[in-house]
């Protein structure tokens, strides 16, 4: 139950109401109203080619990303290359629901 107050307008339509559930200032937003949020993790899943010795296996290559000296800073600009060179992320990236991360909250 979240009251609607004068921020809930938008300049295109300042009438008093929440500009996406038009409830009325002094009201709650219906329930399916945008600017009643929570917050979710989400997983970023990835596959892209990176460089390592010919010898290295699985463990090896697996080790060296996730418990060795390696920063994931670094992936960000194995990322940036990739963007480059495909235009975009979207043939490689898609992303998975983890989980709800708070209450619902509301964020006019
Ligand atoms: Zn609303």
């Amino acid at each position: 139950m979240f009251t609607v107050t004068e921020k809930a307008q938008r300049p295109a339509r300042m009438d008093g109401k929440c500009f996406y559930c038009q409830q009325a200032i002094g009201a709650t937003h219906k329930d399916d109203c945008v600017l009643v949020s929570k917050k979710v993790v989400v997983r970023m899943i990835v596959e892209y080619e990176v460089e390592v010795p010919q010898e290295w296996n699985a463990a090896q290559v697996e080790f060296h990303r996730n418990a060795g000296s390696w920063c994931s800073n670094n992936a960000m600009r194995e990322l940036e290359e990739l963007q480059e060179a495909q235009g975009c992320l979207c043939h490689a990236a898609r992303f998975e629901y983890v989980k709800d991360a708070s209450e619902p909250y509301l964020s006019e």
